[in-house]
Formats: C-alpha cells, structure tokens, sequence
C-alpha cells in the first residue's frame, strides 16, 4: 500500500436490505468509524439504489460515505427501470460501482457499456469504482492478464484520472465463493494493472486499485498488505458491520 493512495474499503451490498434491517448496519458501520474503527480508510456503502437517499441522509455528517452499485449511460428519457448518475448524485451518492461481474453476467455489459457508465459518472460529478476480473475458464486458459488488461484499457474513460476512478479488480470465480487468488497472484496482478494505467497516461498509476473477492476478516489483512493494493470491494461480508469494521482496521 502507498502513502499516496488513501485506501478505500467499499461495502457491495448488491440486492441486499430492506429499510429497517439497511439503516441498522449503516449506523453499526458509522458507529464503528465514529469510534475510530478503520481510520486508515476512506469507508464507502453500496446500498441498492432503493436506500441511497436513506443512508445518504442518515450517514450525512459521518466518516462512511454512500455510492450506487451501477447506473445508466444517460442522464434521463425513456429508460425504464433504469436510474442515471445524477439521480444518484442527486439522492446523495458520491460513488457508483459500474461494470462488475454481475452485470456483465446478468445484463450483457460490454466494455464499451462499462466505459459509457464511467462516464456518465464522471459527467455526474461521481467517482466510479471500475470492476474487471477474468472467470475461471479464462484463468485456466492462462488469459488473466490479456483479459484484464483488455477490460482496463476498454473501460477507461478519456477525463479517467485518479480521483474521479477506482479500479476494483475482481476476479469473477473469486465473488462469493470464499475462494481468493495467492497473494502472489494479487500482487503479480495489481502490479501489472498499474503499470497498464501509467502507459495508458502516466498520472493514472496514482489510480487506486483495489480488490475484491471473498474478501473476509481473516483474509484481509495479507490482501491490504499487498503493495498495489489499495483498498478491497466487500460482497457479503460487508452484510456484517463488525467484519465490515474488521476488514477496514486491518488496512496497514
Ligand atoms: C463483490 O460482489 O463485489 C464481491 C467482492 O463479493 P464477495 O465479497 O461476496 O466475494
């Protein structure tokens, strides 16, 4: 971990929370951070969008920070089900999660659908937290790098810089299966995604790669440890708000 990049651990909660369960953890986390659990982090919740106004306003004051968890290329118009950057802005959020596995999976998201929500993001005044990850198959084909680096380099926006963008690398075989990569393989792969960023433009090696993937409380510690990495993206243990707090305290 540098010094340069403050670590940001960022809590996906995917279709997870109904009013009264969603405010209970928001207010355990801030809680926790207003005790000074988890100092050496940024700390961010990705609530469904359904409970961004509620938590933006709830969490408004305190150290934890709201984002959504995808939104539309578009500002506004005939969109159906779908909420754009800035009414995500508009209900509070400061980030959104835009290209992760699931929506890539589930939605048909290409990069260039990726690159187009960054963008909306940005345009939106919303730093986007950037998911790419190779699956299993592509792993086994010895494809990881040649994927991610395709994911990074295709989902970049041109204005990408280091405070409007996150990358979260997530490598998809590794979400909600308690199964991680060595952390070796972390660092190889962190180390290589920043070299990749600074020939894109050379300020973006200041980017903040993260991780994400079954990241827990007894995994976090050797992950943050990692020199690359810089903050970790929590599926289901950011359900918890104590491993939620035990993750972010584990940042060295
Ligand atoms: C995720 O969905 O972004 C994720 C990392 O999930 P989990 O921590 O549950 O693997």
């Amino acid at each position: 971990m540098s010094q340069h990049r403050r670590p940001l651990i960022a809590g996906n909660w995917k279709m997870n929370g109904l009013r009264e369960s969603a405010m209970q953890l928001a207010r355990a986390v801030a809680d926790g951070a207003e005790a000074g659990r988890g100092a050496g982090a940024d700390l961010l919740v990705c609530p469904p969008a359904s409970l961004v106004v509620t938590l933006s306003e709830m969490l408004a004051g305190t150290r934890v920070t709201v984002g959504g968890q995808d939104c539309y290329p578009e500002e506004s118009g005939a969109h159906t089900g779908d909420v754009s950057a800035e009414m995500l802005a508009d209900a509070g959020a400061s980030y959104v999660i835009v290209g992760h596995s699931e929506r890539r999976t589930d939605h048909g998201e290409t990069d260039e659908v990726v690159r187009a929500k960054a963008e909306a993001a940005h345009r939106a005044g919303l730093c986007a937290i950037v998911c790419i990850g190779e699956t299993e198959a592509e792993r086994n084909a010895g494809g990881t790098l040649e994927v991610v680096e395709g994911q990074l380099n295709a989902g970049q926006p041109a204005d990408a810089d280091a405070t409007n963008t996150v990358i979260a690398y997530e490598p998809v075989w590794a979400i909600g299966t308690g199964r991680t990569p060595t952390v070796a393989q972390v660092s190889e792969i962190h180390e290589f995604l920043r070299n990749a960023l600074a020939a894109i433009r050379p300020h973006l090696q200041a980017m903040r790669i993260i991780y994400g993937g079954s990241m827990k409380p007894d995994n976090a510690r050797e992950l943050l440890a990692v020199r690359d990495v810089d903050g970790g993206l929590i599926g289901g243990a950011s359900l918890d708000a104590e491993d939620f707090l035990v993750i972010a305290e584990s940042v060295p």
